[in-house]
């Protein structure tokens, strides 16, 4: 199928089409960084999102926990306290019976680190006493437990399951409604909408493209338009921002 694009509208008319213009932003920031390098020792230096790697799943609630923590942080940061959390406690009981202080004290540079370590803390705790040690690798089970909403439940289905699943977060949401894929209020309802607009081999490849994408090329504020790939299939283009009214002088 050849994909369609209106140029007038600057708007792809096709899946295939989209999945062409996220295959361009992903060959332009592959060699970004990313958490999960630091989730999965020895990762990989780029992600083959058609070559799922079985060991992943070993790393599952080391995953989890790092999402957890990386809420309104930065995956460097994140990355530090993993390492030095998994120094002390590594395992679901280690964490569980941690006492809340030395949590709190290990995830203290993650931010909001009281709550994080009481998520962390309670999660342990049920994976230990109701899943076995194991990480559930359902969306219902995962966003039951402490601390985890859809994102975090569908980053650990992509990573750690191999699992078809678009984890929304703040530059996904960001950069769709920006380029012109949705018109949404909220992350749910982007999820939602990329479901319907991109085919299901797509959706692994989301969530990764457009964060690294986003925190590269697509900044939330001053975007590098002008060097990006995909500045002529991009909705925010062809629509200029409003000039602000100079007031006049009485
Ligand atoms: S053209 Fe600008 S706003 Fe559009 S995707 Fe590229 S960087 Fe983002």
């Amino acid at each position: 199928m050849t994909p369609v694009f209106d140029s007038k509208n600057s708007v792809c008319v096709d899946q295939p089409c989209r999945v062409k213009i996220l295959n361009e932003m992903y060959a332009s920031i592959k060699s970004t960084g990313l958490l999960l390098e630091v989730i999965q020792p020895n990762s990989l230096s780029e992600i083959h999102f058609g070559q799922y790697d079985p060991e992943r799943k070993k790393y599952a609630f080391k995953t989890l926990i790092a999402t957890i923590l990386s809420a309104r942080s930065k995956d460097e940061t994140i990355i530090k306290v993993v390492e030095d959390l998994w120094k002390k406690y590594s395992t679901p009981e280690e964490i569980a019976d941690a006492p809340l202080e030395n949590l709190e004290e290990l995830v203290y540079s993650s931010g909001t680190y009281h709550q994080k370590a009481i998520r962390i803390k309670e999660t342990s705790k049920i994976i230990h006493e109701h899943f076995q040690d194991q990480v559930p690798d359902t969306l219902e089970e995962l966003v039951k437990l402490p601390g985890v909403g859809r994102k975090v439940a569908n980053c650990v289905l992509n990573i750690s399951f191999d699992k078809d699943a678009i984890a929304v977060d703040i530059h996904v949401h960001r950069i769709s409604n920006r380029i012109g894929w949705v018109t949404t209020k909220n992350p749910e309802k982007t999820e939602i909408e990329l479901q319907k607009l991109f085919p299901q081999s797509s959706w692994k490849m989301i969530n990764y493209t457009l964060v690294s994408f986003g925190k590269k090329i697509c900044k939330p504020k001053n975007p590098l338009c002008s060097e990006c790939p995909i500045n002529k299939k991009c909705l925010k283009l062809i629509k200029p921002p409003k000039k602000s009214k100079k007031k006049t002088k009485k």
